[in-house]
């Protein structure tokens, strides 16, 4: 018997997870791809943010909802204008990698007050986009730990 509380046991666990175990496919388009494209493969894919990636994968950018909805409040032809005109860029993008921690992604989610984080992997051209950790990883992972302890 380890003395260990129930909720020191739980803590020890969630220290335990990295971001490999948990990221999913990230969804990117290149830089010359429209804000009308953009907006299409969101609804596509069914994703909140979208990365944006130059020729050899790695990020250049990231383009969120409201950052869409901002580009098309105005009059102009959103099949005209490129996503890199609109995007938030490096180096302003909050990056994370395979072997973080789960909970330090989830704290700079809240921190940076933003839905996701690509997860990169660092190449000799940049930071290669591999996967993303958003809000709803953490909150799947949140329900899980609930389940897990019930079976
Ligand atoms: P929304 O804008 O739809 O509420 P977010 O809260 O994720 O979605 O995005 C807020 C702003 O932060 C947007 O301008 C977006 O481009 C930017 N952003 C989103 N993810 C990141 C990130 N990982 N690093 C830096 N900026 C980001």
């Amino acid at each position: 018997y380890t003395g260990k509380t129930g909720s020191e046991l739980l803590t020890e666990k969630i220290k335990k997870y990295k971001v490999h175990e948990f990221q999913h496919v990230p969804v990117v388009v290149k830089e010359d791809v429209s804000v009308y494209d953009a907006i299409s493969t969101m609804f596509l894919e069914d994703v909140g943010t979208i990365f944006v990636v130059d020729e050899h994968s790695c990020i250049t950018g990231v383009l969120s909802r409201k950052d869409l909805l901002r580009a098309s409040i105005g009059q102009q032809d959103l099949s005209a204008i490129p996503v890199h005109i609109i995007m938030t860029r490096m180096p302003n993008i909050t990056v994370c990698r395979k072997g973080d921690l789960l909970i330090d992604v989830a704290n700079q989610l809240i921190n940076k007050q933003i839905d996701g984080i690509p997860v990169v992997k660092d190449t000799e051209n940049g930071m290669e986009v591999v996967g993303r950790i958003t809000k709803t990883t953490i909150t799947k992972v949140f329900v899980e730990l609930v389940m897990d302890d019930q079976v």
